[in-house]
């Protein structure tokens, strides 16, 4: 039984930034979201391949332990999106979306998944992300992902998709956009209202904030040497994030709050080289050393209220 459980794209990409390129590498937010909690937890992929699909892909994911007892393949072309970067890597353009077989995919959940205490809806059509929550039994923890396309096409079925989730994650532009206002604590707030207990916003280079029912919390981005691509970035965020507390099992403010430092170091790598490469090679303990970064980082000794203000 798979204790994480993930329905999202499984896919090929093109990815140009202002300093390399690659082609028709292997991409989709289930592949970055899966590389990433595997590094915590038992983690199965509900997705969908056509037959081009390399068998090299299968191998690496299958290789790393993840569950694949829920990947349909079907005949015809696999998922395909090319994206491009200019220097300000917070914007990037789609080229390309061909969706293949994705167009028809129907998420079926092997029996073996349906008691999952965790399941991530990464972002696809909000009617295959409700039809994921009917199948699952019992779930502890629901977190769900969207974007912009949902929000302007589907918004009454993203808002069900809402209702039924616990935490969801979206970046601040798209937060702005579903809540139709620009103070990112007046948008969570909206989302919550629809049903999420926390909402969790991404905003790139300068990291995450949490707003909950328990309190607010932020966290910066690492510094990094070297920033090649951000494609994967929110995907394998969400793996940490979501791979930590299952491995876990704290949901308290605190647990939530290591949860989201553990997002935030399994990302930083993402970012680190083009696609998927650097999550294939990661190890846990390179996320343990960053996590460390991080609070040293971070740390901070105040001074007394009364000194500051002499
Ligand atoms: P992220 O950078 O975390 O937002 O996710 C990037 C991944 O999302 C890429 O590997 C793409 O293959 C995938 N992707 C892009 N557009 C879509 C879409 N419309 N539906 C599903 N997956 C997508």
């Amino acid at each position: 039984m798979s204790t994480l459980i993930v329905v999202g794209s499984l896919g090929l990409d093109t990815l140009e930034t202002p300093f390399d390129r690659a082609e028709r590498v292997l991409g989709g937010s289930a592949a970055y979201f899966a590389l990433a909690a595997k590094l915590y937890t038992d983690v199965g992929i509900v997705a969908v391949v056509g037959d081009d699909f390399p068998e090299a892909h299968v191998d690496l994911l299958a290789g790393k332990g993840i569950d694949l007892s829920g990947l349909q393949r079907e005949p015809g072309e696999t998922f395909f999106w090319a994206g491009r970067y200019h220097y300000d890597m917070n914007a990037r353009d789609t080229l390309e979306t061909r969706l293949g077989v994705f167009a028809d995919f129907r998420p079926t959940l092997p029996d073996s998944y349906r008691d999952a205490p965790y399941v991530f809806l990464a972002n696809i059509l909000p009617s295959l992300q409700i039809s994921v929550q009917e199948q699952v039994r019992r779930p502890r923890l629901v977190v769900l992902d969207s974007m912009n396309l949902w929000i302007e096409t589907q918004k009454d079925q993203l808002t069900e998709a809402m209702r039924r989730s616990n935490v969801m994650t979206i970046n601040d532009e798209e937060a702005r956009q579903y809540a139709g206002t620009f103070s990112l604590r007046a948008a969570a707030r909206t989302i919550m209202e629809q049903g999420p207990r926390a909402v969790i916003i991404k905003k790139g280079e300068h990291g995450v904030i949490l707003i909950s029912e328990q309190g607010v919390f932020g966290a910066p981005a690492l510094l990094l040497e070297d920033v090649k691509d951000p494609t994967g970035a929110g995907d394998s965020f969400a793996g940490g994030f979501l791979g930590y507390l299952s491995e876990t099992g704290d949901t308290s403010f605190t647990g939530v709050k290591r949860a989201l430092i553990h997002g935030t170091a399994v990302a930083s790598f993402t970012v680190e080289a083009l696609g998927a490469e650097r999550l294939a090679t990661l190890t846990r303990e390179e996320v343990e050393a960053r996590y460390r970064e991080f609070i040293e980082f971070t740390s901070f000794e105040a001074a007394s209220i009364s000194a500051a203000v002499g």
